[in-house]
């Protein structure tokens, strides 16, 4: 079980030791750290050996600012030159939240961001402000993941829809954060790392069949033609979905589409258009705190389903999530090796690895 200061440490020194700023560092280790406290395993410390190899292949840009391209007061639009998400997502909702207490409300485009992580985390930062916000999501730089309702080929990614609403004490009172897929495709590699089944029917595989084999998503024939796609969640709602993400956070802000013109060089790289709005100016807060949290009540209160035996809101395994690795979480072993091979990548030396996350 790794400690949540020990890991966040280990992050922060092989960012360093790959360029970053103390700061950027910092920023890069908060989030996915956060993202393991938060139940994410997908979008946690594993990421960090991508981010290693973007940076060693100069495809990530470190110690990167986002820039602005338009500036309409409440609409911003920002590109993020491919710097690390995790600063570019902190700095466009800092901006974002600046407009909205001016103007009510900000629409801010993030295009052309590294890898942004999780998104309830950008939620979680406007909420902490005391803002209400939405975010829609696209992925591109790597070949596309998830198939359109009916298809049996990748043709999108797995486009996060987020959306939240924060509560009294300056924490979401409802957080929605999803993939617009069934299972993220993070969570495929999870998956296959520990040699388990995902549920079934969210992956199809290379024949075009409903399949629970990881193994089938990341599938390659001898001829380099990769196979698998991951099913969207919601039949053609959710395919839908995806596909607005797409367009409104990066064909509507100059970022690029998932279509075949656009260059694959095994980047990460995220579209994101965020709304940021200020309940102060909007409507009356006391009122809508209340409203949340009669409605939350009405919500748990219903009686069960029979095949169910509870009922949870939007944000809530999050939060039981932190409530229980507080103190540590576990994290598998393919992962850690993949991390000391980062680290040595990086520079830094077994003995220093050993004394950070133990050697194996
Ligand atoms: P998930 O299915 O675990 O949860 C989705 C949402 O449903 C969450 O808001 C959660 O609070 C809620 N939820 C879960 N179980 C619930 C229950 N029983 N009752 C009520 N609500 C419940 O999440 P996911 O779709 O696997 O996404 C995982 C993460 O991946 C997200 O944080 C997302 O932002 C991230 N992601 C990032 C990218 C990217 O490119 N940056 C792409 C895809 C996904």
């Amino acid at each position: 079980m790794f400690q949540p200061e020990q890991i966040h440490e280990f992050i922060v020194q092989t960012c360093q030791a790959l360029g970053s700023e103390p700061r950027e560092a910092e920023l890069v280790a908060d989030q996915l750290v956060a993202a393991n406290l938060a139940g994410h395993d997908s979008h946690g410390v594993g990421m960090l050996p991508s981010y290693v190899d973007g940076v060693v292949n100069g495809r990530l840009a470190v110690n990167s600012h986002p820039t602005v391209v338009v500036d309409g007061g409440s609409l911003l639009t920002l590109d993020g030159n491919a710097g690390y998400g995790q600063v570019n997502g902190y700095e466009a909702m800092s901006m974002g939240m600046e407009r909205a207490a001016d103007n009510g409300v900000a629409v801010v485009g993030l295009r052309n961001s590294y890898h942004i992580g999780r998104i309830g985390h950008w939620a979680e930062q406007c909420a902490a402000g005391g803002f209400a916000s939405l975010h829609l999501v696209n992925v591109i730089g790597h070949p596309p993941l998830v198939a359109a309702y009916g298809g049996a080929e990748a043709r999108f990614g797995t486009n996060p829809f987020c959306a939240a609403v924060p509560g009294r004490d300056g924490r979401p009172g409802f957080l929605l954060d999803m993939a617009t897929s069934i299972i993220a495709g993070g969570k495929a590699r999870v998956a296959a790392n520990k040699g388990v089944k995902v549920p079934p029917n969210t992956i199809i595989d290379v024949d075009g069949n409903l399949t629970d084999d990881p193994n089938a998503f990341w599938y390659t024939d001898p001829t380099g033609k990769r196979g698998g796609a991951l099913v969207a969640f919601g039949d053609h709602k959710g395919s839908g979905l995806a596909v607005m993400c797409e367009l409104l956070s990066a064909a509507l802000i100059g970022g690029e589409t998932a279509h075949p013109k656009n260059a694959r060089d095994g980047r990460i790289i995220n579209n994101m258009l965020s709304v940021v709005i200020d309940p102060a100016a909007t409507g009356d807060t006391e009122t809508f705190y209340d409203e949340i949290e009669l409605f939350r009540d009405f919500v748990l209160e219903s009686r069960l389903r029979s095949d169910c035996d509870e009922i949870l809101v939007p944000g809530q395994p999050e939060e039981i999530a932190r409530a229980e690795r507080a103190n540590g979480f576990d994290v598998d072993p393919v992962t850690v090796d993949q991390l000391r091979t980062s680290a040595r990548r990086a520079g830094i030396t077994d003995e220093a690895i050993g004394a950070l996350i133990g050697n194996a």
